[in-house]
């Protein structure tokens, strides 16, 4: 979806390197916050990336959870066409479906349990419609930021259903990268990871994981802990490298659903604003001109309906943002 924040900060994403810490680091909870998306009765979404604390996980630079959603009362998602430059965007469903349209000319349906990966890199435009037959929307929107190298990259849209697998306690589904022997098709431009975990009631489930990765586990049930500190829903528990597996738990009386995401540190440093991703502030500058200006970079987005065809950008404020740092990692700094 968009970030329809009416006025978006820029934000700076930066990796510091490791201290050497990392294995014996604590994990540490992201809190979310909630963001408005715009509109009296619009939904409100619990951001945990960016933030202050810390900006990415590997390539994942931005993580939206919401739901469940009773859509007749918060009326569903209805996102007009907008822009997206140097990201991909992965659209994961846990209940509900979005009508999905972009500008490469793809019209398809987003379900749960399916991955939509929409790579956005020198420009993409699409909407996001939940469909009449949604009476709850749950899910989360997530981005990954593309190395310098491939920032330009053309428009793509990449549809998989990884098959749901069951190791020792859990259900997976596998839809980036690999995990428990399960490999996703989809190729990503730095290596990452990206799966739905479900747990069984009372169980503890120990993943083998790349200790290359640093990792994300974004907690969609109560009941969930990571090495075994508590994440409430909605927190994102963030693991840096060093370690070989991990460790989850679900101390609840119902299955547990989480995202587990990770990936090698980005090294790169990354400007964010509204839905552009670049390297310098004049990227920014430059994309959001090409959009208001209805440039060929972004294409057209056929057939949505509704009295907004061309999502206005806001305002790009009239300061730079300093650049911010992962260095500050909560509990392990001090
Ligand atoms: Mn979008």
């Amino acid at each position: 979806m968009s970030n329809v924040e009416t006025d978006p900060q820029e934000t700076v994403c930066t990796d510091a390197p490791d201290d050497g810490a990392g294995a014996a680091a604590a994990v540490e909870v992201l809190e979310p916050r909630d963001v408005p998306l715009g509109g009296p009765r619009a939904m409100t979404v619990r951001r945990t990336l960016p933030q202050r604390q810390r900006s990415m996980i590997g390539a994942w630079c931005f993580a939206d959870h919401y739901g469940p959603d009773d859509v007749s009362a918060t009326g569903g998602m209805d996102v007009p066409p907008h822009p997206h430059t140097g990201l991909q965007t992965v659209s994961w469903l846990f209940t509900g479906e979005v009508e999905h349209r972009d500008s490469l000319g793809t019209h398809c349906l987003v379900r749960p349990g399916e991955l939509n990966l929409m790579t956005g890199g020198f420009g993409i435009a699409h909407s996001e419609v939940s469909t009449p037959g949604t009476t709850t929307l749950h899910g989360a929107q997530l981005w990954v930021a593309l190395p310098q190298a491939h920032l330009d990259a053309p428009r793509q849209f990449q549809h998989h259903v990884p098959e749901a697998v069951r190791v020792e306690g859990a259900t997976l589904r596998v839809f980036l990268g690999t995990l428990a022997g399960q490999a996703s098709p989809v190729e990503t431009f730095t290596p990452l990871l990206g799966a739905e975990l479900v747990l069984d009631p009372g169980a503890t489930v120990t993943l083998d994981v790349d200790p290359g990765f640093e990792h994300g586990i974004l907690a969609d049930s109560p009941g969930v802990a990571v090495e075994g500190t508590p994440v409430a829903r909605a927190a994102l528990a963030f693991l840096p490298t060093g370690r070989s597996a991990l460790r989850l738990a679900n101390d609840g009386d119902e299955p547990a659903r989480a995202l587990l995401l990770g990936g090698l540190p980005f090294e790169e440093e990354v400007v964010m604003w509204w839905n552009f991703v670049g390297r310098r502030h004049e990227d920014i500058v430059a994309a959001r001109e090409a959009w208001m200006a209805h440039s060929e970079r972004f294409g057209e987005v056929e057939g949505y309906e509704g009295p907004v065809q061309h999502l206005p950008a806001p305002v790009i404020p009239g300061v730079r943002i300093r650049p911010r740092s992962n260095a500050s990692r909560g509990p392990r700094g001090s």
